[in-house]
């Protein structure tokens, strides 16, 4: 694994482009017929000239949630159909009747389209099932038995583990495998039809037992598995492997462009040659689909396996597949991040082949780059201590005012009072200094933030001798804004808000799910490197107006970092925040 060099890859172009440009330089696709939806090649043969010069497909197992690595799929897929005048079809694969539910379906949608993607093109919508393709691929299977392409074997599956052979020596053939075709369509039929148990036979695709990748070793495509299906019920007691019903499910849906990941690199030979004898056999239409693979995204500090991001869910780890510490995209859209900074993310990045970590610190780069410009500011103060200025009447209060963004004059102003009792953050004073800290300590003036030049006069403490009041006085003439606002210099500037006023508001401060940047790796237990304070829950002092704060409205918190309300925890005058990112990455340092 190399480390991140996004460098050569945050290129806008990157070898799929590359391809796809080419191929539609040499109007590879331009034979090809689109009948509005998928099917064999008789049904597209009916249809018009496809009106999308490219597809590309999304193509997720209902098995859980989507996490950020969905995302560089998601982003890379619909972004290219987006930007080749093609359409990438929203795919469920769901071919596995065990795992898959509703619930999850669900979800990835709502994740791709929060995303800014969706899958209407054409006056059509994109969106298929797998399971939709369950006839057709057991028409292919019966038409491989029927051309000699494929067999039931009936050894055990011990038998047929050992007889596959090494990479060093070839596999044996089964004994089943000369078996005439009536004879395997006989057993496939009575598979199909209830007739024999569990993992007592599968059908097999006949390639080269001595083939040197092995899945080419005539690789099982259907098996005995009786489990009732998300969507088909009880309807099938067999189901074809995923090898199989993957590059059938892109040839019905006359994709082009088949983008996944670089495991999938070995399959690709038993892709191709699957697809080239149904076009043999005339069941699939040609141009065929070609398989593309890419480096699959690992982020640092997180883990991207949704076997490991179900089991923290199912242990209460975290609070659900939206906890804000979770890598999921449902998990990051709450704790804060804008599909824009997502998108960003993944731009960044890029798409290369070489497999690659990429730091967690350019997820919060992206978002702060996309937030920072748009965000308004707000105060918080997140670790109170109360400044008394003993000069400034009780009961009285006045208005101060501050820019709602440093650099959009236009956005107007946010007007908060300041009154005799403040909350300032506990750091900001001290009674003994360390060299070059010029906020509030006994002598030392500072400026509230968009208010007066404050001289600190002393402290209160309590029996402990911990400091439970700090005390001041304001120089009348140094308001911000005001003509005498800089007779006074100081190097100091605090922020504050008004006890009396202040919103009092939870405060999730959030962190980095795991404390090793490689969690998972080299087959650690990725439990062990939990950080335990990736959540904190605080009680905070926030300017007023933020109890005006809709769900998922974003802040800039000044000196804090970015923060937003959460989307689920709300009442209307009571939100409650969640940090997004710091303002700086101070992770580790
Ligand atoms: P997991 O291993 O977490 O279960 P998966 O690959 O099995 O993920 P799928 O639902 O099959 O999940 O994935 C849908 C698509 O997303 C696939 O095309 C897959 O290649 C892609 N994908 C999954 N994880 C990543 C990742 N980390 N980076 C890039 N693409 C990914
Ligand atoms: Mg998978």
């Amino acid at each position: 694994m190399s480390h991140p060099t996004p460098t050569e890859e945050t290129s806008p172009s990157n070898f799929i482009r590359q391809i796809i440009e080419h191929d539609l330089a040499a109007n590879k696709f331009a034979q090809r017929r689109w009948n509005g939806g998928a099917g064999d090649a008789s049904f597209q043969a009916q249809g018009q000239p496809d009106p999308a010069k490219i597809r590309t497909r999304f193509p997720p197992e209902p098995n859980g949630y989507l996490h950020i690595g969905h995302a560089k799929s998601i982003c890379l897929n619909f972004g290219l159909a987006q930007a080749y005048g093609g359409v990438c079809h929203m795919r469920f694969d769901d071919t596995n009747p065990e795992k898959e539910e509703q619930e999850y379906v669900d979800s990835i949608l709502d994740a791709v389209q929060w995303l800014g993607f969706g899958w209407e093109a054409n006056g059509q919508d994109h969106l298929f099932y797998a399971s939709d393709y369950f006839d057709f691929m057991y028409r292919a299977a019966e038409y491989l038995i029927t051309a000699g392409h494929a067999y039931v074997d009936e050894q055990s599956a011990d038998e047929m583990r050992a007889n596959r052979g090494t990479l060093t020596e070839p596999g044996k053939p089964s004994p089943w495998r000369d078996r005439r075709a009536e004879e395997n369509l006989v057993r496939f039929r009575e598979m199909r039809a209830g007739q024999h148990a569990d993992g007592s036979m599968v059908l097999r695709a006949k390639i080269d037992m001595a083939a040197p990748n092995m899945n080419l070793r005539d690789p099982a495509i259907y098996r005995i598995k009786r489990a009732e299906h998300h969507r088909t019920g009880n309807t099938w007691c067999i189901y074809p492997m995923y090898t199989f019903a993957h590059p059938i499910e892109d040839a019905l849906e006359q994709i082009t462009h088949s983008i996944c990941t670089l495991e999938f690199e070995d399959q690709r030979p038993f892709y191709d040659w699957l697809l080239a004898r149904l076009a043999e056999g005339g069941l699939l239409a040609e141009p065929l689909p070609k398989q593309y693979e890419f480096a699959r995204l690992n982020l640092t500090y997180a883990v991207t396996s949704k076997r490991k991001l179900l089991q923290m869910v199912q242990e209460k780890i975290v609070d659900g597949w939206d906890d804000p510490r979770m890598p999921t995209l449902a998990g990051i859209r709450r704790r804060g991040y804008t599909p824009e900074s997502i998108q960003l993310f993944c731009e960044r990045i890029g798409v290369s082949k070489a497999d690659s970590w990429i730091d967690y610190s350019i997820l919060e780069g992206a978002l702060r780059d996309d937030l920072d410009p748009k965000a308004a500011r707000a105060i918080a103060v997140l670790n109170p201590l109360k400044l008394i200025i003993d000069n400034y009447p009780a009961g009285q209060s006045e208005a101060c005012h501050a820019p709602i963004h440093p650099h959009h004059p236009e956005l107007g102003k946010r007007e908060f009072p300041l009154s005799r009792e403040l909350w300032i953050e506990a750091e900001d004073f001290t009674e003994t200094p360390p060299k070059g800290y010029f906020r509030l300590f006994p002598g030392n003036k500072v400026r509230l933030r968009y208010g007066y030049v404050v001289e600190c006069t002393g402290c209160d403490k309590d029996a402990n001798g911990n400091v439970v009041t700090v005390h001041c006085q304001y120089l009348p003439d140094t308001k911000s804004g005001t003509p005498g606002a800089d007779s006074v210099k100081v190097k100091g500037n605090i922020h504050w808000v008004s006890a009396e006023h202040a919103l009092a508001a939870e405060v999730r401060l959030f962190d980095r799910l795991f404390t090793d940047p490689h969690p998972d790796s080299g087959g650690k237990d990725f439990k062990a490197a939990l950080n335990p304070n990736a959540k904190q829950v605080i009680q905070a002092y926030l300017e007023p107006t933020l109890a005006h704060a809709a769900p998922e409205n974003r802040y800039q918190f000044e000196r804090h970092g970015y923060f937003v309300a959460d989307r689920k925890d709300f009442q209307a005058g009571q939100p409650v925040f969640n940090r997004i990112a710091t303002l700086k990455d101070s992770w580790g340092k």
